[in-house]
């Protein structure tokens, strides 16, 4: 059977939760393949992804691009190898029951006919997390995984339209599928995520190597910039794919009135870190738990400060136990807290550039029917200025624009919306115009 080992990267933003895997030319014909065809691929686990040919420049790199489902599935992080290999037969399946996550939120909607439709040519085999479109079919759509506990039969890979297709009302234990981030929800800020995967996820996946070199993994980083840049994203995104706990605290949340209790939280935050590890602690503010000292008046903060230097100063999980700050005043930090051992690298998530909004706003309005006089491009360039955090609001506002439009038309009482207006609702672009003058 032909195979090959490839390096993973993140999918293009288009083919999020589609099941692909872009392949160059070269590698299409070394595996004798064509697109729409089936491979394994296999990391510390196995699946299959249908094959799609990469874009000019992933040409000849020896990669494969596949969403953040598909890593999971594998069992691989981006930068890992994988071997991909061609399939003897792509049995359908005859049933297949998807059980939802445990974080599944009760109010958020999900059109179970529209979902089976979608799944329709989706490969798949068991305990796969399969991405399912929730959210209103308009508005904010959110891909939640479900967990395939069943495929039948064993060696089915793909679903088809003969596939009988269940939901379990029961949740698949222990599986979260909700408020995982991945990489492919950032947009922009490459440079600076790839320098926090190196400083954190690297140690964190491969101890081996910072021992055989003999380098101190870190303790602590620091991100800072203006507020809704993404930090908080990048920590989650770097915990949910290097497989870590994630524990986040707000600075001013910790900063307790009541005597004692501060300490008390953060201890226990490090307590529980220790035993989840590899985990990652967030301490989003992180200025307002440690201003500095000479400023300091309340004796609260001063305790908390110390606290906090001790618990890192004692955190012997070198690189399995890496807390992430977050600030956007760099000059408001203890420089105690600055010091090598300490928070020691410090990244900065600046504003982004007309490039990065536009693959900000791709994220923020993927799976939004946008019309086709909707120019993502132009967006951008009119929106010199925002964040992450303004772009999203802005395509959210522009889908509230869009859905006003509507509004005459929908009968609320109704307990189903006509297809037919579903079908075609879409947002235009006089709705991102209205959306960027309030
Ligand atoms: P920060 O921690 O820097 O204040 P967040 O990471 O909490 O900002 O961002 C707030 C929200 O803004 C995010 O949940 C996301 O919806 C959006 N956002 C911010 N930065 C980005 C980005 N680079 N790419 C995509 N979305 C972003």
């Amino acid at each position: 059977m032909p195979e090959i080992y490839l390096k993973v990267d993140s999918a293009y933003p288009e083919d999020q939760g589609a099941g692909k895997a872009r392949l160059d030319p070269d590698t299409m014909l070394q595996l004798r393949l064509n697109p729409g065809d089936l491979v394994a691929i296999e990391g510390k686990r196995r699946t299959v992804a249908k094959v799609w040919r990469a874009m000019v420049n992933d040409w000849h790199q020896g990669k494969v691009r596949i969403d953040n489902f598909t890593r999971l599935n594998t069992g691989a992080s981006i930068g890992d190898r994988v071997k991909i290999r061609t399939l003897d037969a792509e049995d359908e399946a005859k049933r297949v029951v998807l059980a939802p996550p445990e974080d599944l939120p009760k109010q958020l909607p999900i059109n179970y006919g529209s979902v089976v439709n979608k799944l329709i040519d989706f490969p798949v085999v068991k305990n796969d997390s399969v991405p399912i479109q929730a959210g209103l079919p308009f508005m904010q759509p959110q891909l939640v995984a479900f967990k395939a506990v069943v495929v039948e039969p064993e060696n089915a890979v793909i679903i088809t339209k003969n596939t009988k297709i269940e939901f379990s009302e029961k949740p698949a234990a222990g599986f979260e599928g909700v408020k995982r981030i991945s990489y492919e929800d950032i947009g922009g800020l490459k440079g600076e995520l790839q320098r926090v995967r190196e400083t954190i996820e690297l140690p964190m996946r491969h101890p081996e190597i910072f021992r055989k070199l003999g380098i101190e993994p870190p303790k602590g980083v620091l991100l800072y910039g203006p507020p809704g840049t993404g930090k908080t994203l990048i920590a989650k995104a770097v915990a949910s794919e290097s497989g870590a706990h994630f524990i986040s605290i707000a600075g001013p949340e910790v900063i307790s009135k009541y005597y004692g209790e501060s300490e008390q939280r953060l201890r226990e935050v490090f307590e529980d870190a220790r035993q989840h590890a590899p985990a990652i602690i967030f301490i989003d503010e992180l200025d307002s738990i440690a201003p500095r000292r000479e400023e300091v008046t309340g004796e609260v903060e001063r305790r908390v400060v110390a606290q906090l230097l001790t618990m890192m100063d004692g955190l012997e999980e070198r690189g399995q136990v890496v807390v992430i700050g977050a600030t956007n005043r760099l000059d408001a930090i203890d420089p105690a807290l600055r010091r090598p051992g300490r928070f020691d690298r410090e990244i900065e998530i600046g504003v982004p550039s007309e490039d990065d909004r536009t693959q900000v706003l791709h994220i923020h309005t993927r799976g939004m029917p946008l019309a086709e006089d909707v120019s993502i491009a132009a967006i951008a360039q009119q929106t010199h200025g925002f964040v992450g955090a303004d772009l999203a609001a802005l395509a959210r506002e522009a889908a509230i624009k869009a859905l006003r439009r509507y509004l005459p038309e929908i009968d609320l009482e109704a307990e189903e919306i006509p297809p037919e207006i579903l079908e075609k609702m879409e947002v235009q672009a006089r709705d991102f115009r209205d959306a960027l003058r309030d």
